[in-house]
């Protein structure tokens, strides 16, 4: 364990999985996990067709899709254990078929090795929309999982409101550390807006990622602290790591 000076300057990088880490081969795929899973645990998929999913957690997603047959968040959250185990099912069925499946975006893996190889100045968790078992499913599957399988990670099924991600991973670095974390110590790394407006409520750093949805002009307007076209420059990634 670290002390309490070191721990006071650690960098603790929260990650977005999905145009951050990496991207589906197949756009769209998703929806067929997504919709078989909310047919078998809630009884239909609702409008997930006209969801638009960037920056939403996977149950802010259900809810979305599910809210016009007042279905509630609290409704979504309460079937998690059922919700986590069917998802796993759908998710490894859809993905059997080979042409599925998801790859790394430019710069990600270097980025990750690089910072993991500093344990005294970064840590790498997740910070997520994914359910957990998605998240694991994904990098799993590109050979990443090993650099978030024992950290205080945030997952999709805490919240449908990302926002809420953000303090929740925050009380488990507490935890973990028994130290308390200044919210500046946390950097998240997303592709979305909506990365953004979770760091800003909860007073943690953001660099943003043009890898997704979102281009970089768009992302500039939000004001993150940084933003990258992509990860693929590793020493400036990293020097922005240390000097956001
Ligand atoms: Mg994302």
């Amino acid at each position: 364990m670290l002390e309490a000076e070191s721990l006071s300057k650690l960098r603790i990088l929260l990650w977005d999985i999905d145009g951050t880490i990496l991207l589906s081969k197949v756009s769209g795929s998703y929806k067929r996990y997504f919709a078989s899973t909310m047919e078998k645990v809630f009884g239909s998929a609702g409008e997930l067709d006209s969801v638009m999913p960037s920056g939403m957690t996977d149950t802010q997603i259900m809810y979305e899709a599910l809210k016009s047959r007042n279905l509630t968040p609290e409704d979504i959250l309460s079937k998690r254990s059922l919700l986590l185990r069917v998802f796993r099912e759908e998710m490894l069925k859809v993905l059997e078929c080979k042409a599925e499946g998801f790859f790394v975006l430019n710069g990600v893996r270097e980025a990750l090795e690089k910072t993991s190889l500093y344990k005294d100045v970064f840590v790498n968790a997740l910070l997520t929309g994914n359910l957990s078992v998605a998240a694991e499913i994904k990098l799993r599957s590109v050979g990443l999982w090993d650099y978030f399988a024992d950290s205080p990670n945030a997952f999709g099924e805490i919240s449908c409101d990302r926002k809420v991600l953000a303090s929740y991973v925050a009380g488990l670095f507490q935890n973990k550390y028994d130290f308390n974390f200044s919210p500046q110590q946390f950097i998240i790394i997303g592709d979305t807006p909506n990365d953004i407006v979770t760091a800003r409520s909860f007073g943690a750093k953001v660099i943003s990622v043009a890898t997704g949805k979102y281009s970089y002009e768009d992302l500039l307007r939000y004001k993150p602290d940084a933003v990258f076209d992509d990860l693929s420059d590793t020493e400036k990634f990293l020097e922005t790591l240390q000097n956001v």
